[in-house]
């Protein structure tokens, strides 16, 4: 990336591109932020800012006009609640905001293009078991991706690298694993676990009970936002054009992750495990060896340090909204 770029940042109004456009702007940069929706949290630190729906072609087209350089991040996406239950509006939705990103961005002359997947791209089938072995970025291949979300994320993986390989366009594919810190959807339905767990916690009284979605042995790895962010700008600082894994390799249960913010709370809650509600895979973890040799970088924030943050926050703005009192 050239020392002062112009870059483009859709899903800005959102969590990762929120942090991404605060990073971009600290390091020089001039920003454009572009959302169907304005920053939730606090004011969006861009240049300057498009309320757009970028599922409409003529929108791309402005949105990416006089930019060097485009993270695409908006998606339409939420928790595990979310993504099993709308796969009709989620895969239509990001089908036509991803494809038409990236043309508008070749027509425009954008020299860099930086596309969000996910590893909800994995085939079921490698995770059955909460003790999952890691998966590499090979492993997507046979397709068996959660279905609608997990998908379209790999169709528009495939369209980055048709679009390399017919027009020599310069796009990077970065496999997110589960991202989570402050300023992130904590309620109403679109939120991630350990905003949720964070949200749970907060809420509840010491001695209290705690709703838990499945059984609790349900397995994942979960990246602070800051790490997601350093990842992002190294990868697009470097050549490397397949998908790759950005993630942790520490798997712990949603039982652990639990206990872990429990503790940052100071509380003992009893769990109430709901084999009603969708849990997702039964496990999975990122195999960060390909992350370690194209950038001879991973990951670093403990889980510990990172929902320490996440916890204060969530629970503020609990306080904020007096969903919960100053002394809960
Ligand atoms: P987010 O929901 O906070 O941000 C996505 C943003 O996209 C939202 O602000 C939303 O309003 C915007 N958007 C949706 N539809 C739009 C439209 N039609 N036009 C313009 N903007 C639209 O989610 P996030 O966690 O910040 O995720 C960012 C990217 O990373 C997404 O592509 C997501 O699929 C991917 N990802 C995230 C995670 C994670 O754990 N957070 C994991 C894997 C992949």
């Amino acid at each position: 990336m050239k020392k002062k770029s112009r870059i483009l940042v859709t899903g800005a109004g959102g969590f990762i591109g929120h942090h991404l456009a605060r990073r971009l702007k600290a390091e020089g940069h001039w920003v454009r932020g572009a959302d169907i929706k304005a920053t939730e949290f606090e004011a969006s630190p861009a240049d300057e800012f498009a309320q757009t729906d970028l599922r409409l072609w003529d929108n791309c087209l402005a949105a990416t006009k006089s930019v060097d350089v485009v993270y695409n991040l908006a998606a339409d996406m939420g928790g595990i609640g979310y993504i099993t239950g709308s796969h009709a509006d989620i895969s239509r939705n990001n089908t036509l905001i991803n494809t038409h990103m990236l043309e508008a961005s070749r027509q425009n002359g954008v020299q860099r293009f930086l596309f969000s997947s996910s590893a909800c791209v994995y085939p079921q089938y490698k995770q059955k078991d909460p003790s999952v072995t890691p998966l590499k970025e090979e492993d997507a291949m046979p397709a068996d991706p959660e279905p609608g979300y997990g998908w379209e994320k790999l169709y528009a993986e495939e369209l980055c690298r048709y679009y390399k390989k017919d027009y020599g366009f310069e796009t990077r594919i970065v496999r997110f694993h589960n991202v989570y810190g402050p300023l992130g959807t904590y309620d109403g339905g679109k939120e991630k676990a350990p905003a949720a767990v964070s949200r749970k916690v907060a809420m509840a009284k010491n001695g209290g009970e705690i709703e838990v979605w499945g059984d609790g042995k349900q397995t994942r790895s979960f990246m602070h936002v800051d790490d997601c962010v350093e990842g992002m700008l190294r990868l697009m600082g470097s050549d490397f054009s397949d998908a790759l894994n950005l993630g942790t390799d520490r798997l712990v249960t949603v039982d652990e992750l639990i206990d872990i913010v429990s503790v940052i709370a100071g509380k003992k809650l009893v769990k109430r495990h709901d084999l009603s509600k969708p849990q997702g895979v039964r496990g999975r973890n990122s195999d960060n060896t390909l992350l370690n040799k194209v950038l001879g970088w991973e990951p670093a924030i403990t889980l510990e340090d990172g929902l320490t943050s996440t916890y204060r926050w969530i629970e503020s703005q609990l306080q904020k909204t007096g969903k919960i009192c100053g002394s809960h």
